[in-house]
């Protein structure tokens, strides 16, 4: 790159923001993940340790055993106690008390010939004890700071449990909500999305993984899992290797760059091969371009699933499969437990690997000190640990940031004090459902339901409920008692959605509307005449085309967590003013699904054409292309305006960081959080690029009448794909950049790659 005066001071410049805006500076860097875990010390002792082990106690390191009545897929471990003590069982997953803990690593480093401890993993999802909201709730503050105080939350809890393992973070892009696990991730978006994964995976390793509050990261489902077609979980998933890398490899592998100890392969074909016995992705892809240095282990009975997947006809050929693959574990289906040894007998599988992939599970304990202190994890006083008032407090402001604002007709919202308030509907007072998917370890009964939070904070003379139905069936003269609830008072909260076992793992939809039940009783209350407020309980999106015409808000509230009722009368009150983003599409009609924001432009685009010929353009018949809602998209009780973008350099040289800035203002009448979002769009490609990406955001607070200056740095690796052949790397040419609130972002400028 030439470097001449006005470059010269662009650059000092960019040094300048780049330090000031560290945290938004772009993809987060791509790093070589093969610099972690290579302590020579540890390398020696592993080795050493091998040299002692036989080959079955080498199997039982490779083998995971699911603690008694833990089921999430069908089958279940056998008798775990006398495989520890065999030296047959290395892992466990799915003990709840540090009790249970203690008694099974006891039989390891006690009764067992080698000594040689446990880990303990545990799905620690969206919290243990403390429960947050369901992940996609999480995503959709954009807030990194609360981010990575959920997850430090989360593993200062499981980590109490004497757990030292968690399968999180789920990295799965999906643009499918007929999918029930896009409650466990991030939404559409690689970008944000990778931010996320980073930031959880840092905040539940610590700096130092021999700290007692710190637990071992699993990156899942790796990968594409959540493209399975038709949104059907465990569906077969085909995608091409561009859109693989392009889009739904960088979370994984941001979450890998940050240091993840493991990997979790997914249940799903590539490219006609299980991830389970894929070289090209778990060989080439994962261990050689990423440099993961880790261990890989299977998704409940991934192995065992290679037969019906049909490459395996039997066990031992799907072993050997799995280790040809490079998988280390086998969680639950013991294929290698009962097959491997005869692999290695018969010379189809050698030593050597057996030592790799063993020495791989091994370093992990020593790097958790696990070796020096078995019972690392297990020394703190139960009562003091869990729900503590800062990680309720966490639990609240993660709540309350998640939720999202969609509609708020009439200025429905906030309510203001002393207004007689009707809660109504299935989710009014329920606990459980507050919960949602992945709350195995969280009670219930710590929960504060919308009904308690609201009387709490409107006071009992003003909030009354009437539950009315189940989601989906009436109790006994249930819509009568709410419509004169509803005709009673000042304004109605009608909580409507969708139980929390409809989402997540094997909970997949064909219709994303709500029970005709729900909208019937909506149709019902509106007969009272007063302001309604949906109270959305759902954990995926959902088509929302009748109920945004007949309630004048809707406020999306997720599944919230242990402090449900606390976060919701916080934005219903307007003590917070709700600053949530949809991080998935909310479709007008599940006939649009995929639908996302960062689709490409086709060759017939609707306007492409004069307008009096629009029917050969990619458009339906009766129904408009864009959803009802987009991503990004989310109000407040505020209005903000955008102005003056401006690029730093509109002509830049290839390698150059791009620097654009804009001014936000805060025009309403409250104080309140916005999340600025910055997008691109790579005009003419050696390959056809969306019409546009997300590479940039903000969250910042502006008091009324308040406008700031936000500065994005839009670096190489921000601009770069993979190209026409294959190689990683950016192009020249020009590109529009917007700033704004949403993915439909209007304020624009331009830039030039030369
Ligand atoms: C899920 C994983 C989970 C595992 C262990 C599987 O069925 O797909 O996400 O970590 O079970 O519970």
């Amino acid at each position: 790159m030439k470097c001449t005066h006005k470059t010269g001071i662009v650059l000092l410049w960019v040094f300048f923001v780049s330090h000031v805006f560290a945290q938004i500076s772009g993809f987060p860097a791509k790093g070589d993940a093969s610099k972690y875990y290579n302590d020579p010390v540890i390398k020696e002792k592993v080795e050493k340790l091998l040299s002692r082990m036989t080959l079955e106690e080498k199997i039982g390191q490779l083998t995971l055993f699911a603690a008694k009545g833990i089921i999430t897929g069908p089958g279940e471990s056998g008798n775990i106690e006398e495989f520890i003590r065999k030296g047959q069982c290395g892992n466990i997953f799915g003990t709840k008390t540090v009790e249970d803990v203690i008694r099974l690593q006891k039989i390891a480093v006690e009764e067992s010939r080698l000594k040689i401890p446990l880990l303990f993993g545990f799905d620690v999802i969206h919290g243990f004890k403390t429960i947050f909201p369901v992940n996609i709730g999480i995503s959709a503050s954009w807030d990194m700071e609360e981010i990575e105080r959920f997850a430090h939350v989360s593993a200062e809890e499981a980590s109490a449990a004497g757990l030292n393992w968690t399968f999180s973070p789920m990295c799965d892009i999906s643009r499918d909500p007929r999918w029930g696990r896009v409650s466990e991730g991030c939404g559409e978006d690689s970008y944000l999305a990778s931010h996320i994964t980073a930031a959880m995976v840092k905040a539940y390793q610590g700096n130092d993984l021999k700290a007692d509050n710190t637990i071992l990261a699993c990156v899942k489902h790796f990968i594409a899992y959540g493209a399975a077609e038709a949104g059907r979980d465990y569906n077969t998933v085909d995608m091409s290797e561009r859109v693989l890398r392009d889009i739904y490899l960088p979370p994984y592998r941001a979450a890998i760059d940050a240091g993840a100890a493991t990997v979790m392969t997914a249940f799903n074909e590539y490219d006609g091969i299980p991830v389970t016995a894929n070289r090209f992705l778990l060989k080439k892809i994962l261990r050689e371009e990423i440099g993961f240095n880790g261990f890989v282990v299977t998704d409940f009975t991934a192995i065992n699933e290679l037969i019906p997947h049909g490459i395996a006809g039997d066990s031992l050929q799907a072993a050997q499969l799995a280790i040809d693959a490079g998988v280390n574990v086998d969680m639950v289906g013991n294929v290698y437990l009962f097959y491997l040894k005869q692999l290695v007998n018969s010379g189809k599988v050698s030593m050597e690997t057996i030592d790799k992939l063993c020495g791989e599970v091994l370093k992990f304990k020593y790097y958790s000190g696990l070796f020096d202190d078995p019972f690392r994890y297990c020394k703190k006083q139960q009562s003091t640990c869990y729900y503590k008032d800062e990680y309720l407090e966490s639990a609240r402001n993660m709540a309350k940031k998640s939720m999202v604002l969609l509609q708020n007709n009439n200025g429905a919202l906030p309510i203001a004090k002393g207004q007689k308030i009707a809660l109504i509907g299935p989710f009014a007072d329920t606990t459980r459902e507050m919960l949602g998917s992945w709350a195995i370890a969280g009670e219930p009964s710590k929960t504060t339901t919308f009904f308690k939070g609201l009387q709490m904070r409107f006071g009992k003379e003003n909030v009354f409920m009437e539950q009315c139905c189940k989601p989906d069936a009436e109790i006994e003269n249930g819509f009568d008692k709410a419509l004169k609830l509803a005709e009673q008072s000042d304004v109605i909260l009608l909580t409507l959605g969708l139980p929390q076992s409809w989402s997540g793992e094997a909970a997949s939809l064909t219709s994303i509307r709500l029970p005709e039940l729900q909208t019937s009783l909506l149709r019902e209350i509106k007969k009272a005449g007063k302001p309604i407020v949906i109270l959305l309980v759902t954990a995926r999106p959902l088509d929302l085309s009748q109920e945004t015409e007949l309630a004048d808000a809707i406020l999306v509230t997720w599944n919230p967590g242990t402090k449900a009722g606390e976060a919701l009368a916080d934005v219903l009150s307007g003590d917070y003013n709700p600053s949530g983003k949809l991080t998935m599409t909310f479709p007008r009609n599940i006939g649009q699904i995929p639908v996302y924001y960062n689709h490409k432009n086709t060759g017939r685009p609707v306007g492409f054409q004069s307008s009096s010929n629009q029917k050969y353009t990619s458009c339906y018949l009766f129904t408009p292309n864009e959803p009802l809602f987009p991503f990004g998209y989310g109000l407040s009780y505020t209005t903000f305006e955008y102005s003056d973008i401006k690029v730093k350099n509109p002509v830049a040289e290839e390698g150059d960081t791009v620097v654009v800035s804009g001014y936000v203002k805060n025009t309403g009448k409250v104080a309140g959080e916005e999340v600025i979002q910055l997008y691109i769009r790579d005009l003419i490609g050696s390959v056809t690029r969306p019409v546009r990406e997300l590479k940039g955001f903000r969250k910042i607070f502006l008091q009324p009448g308040e406008s700031k200056e936000v500065t994005f740095l839009i670096t190489p690796d921000d601009l770069s794909f993979y190209r026409a052949d294959m190689t990683f790397g950016q192009e020249t040419g020009e590109y529009h950049v917007w700033i704004g609130g949403n993915s439909n972002a209007t304020l624009q400028s331009e830039f030039e790659i030369k």
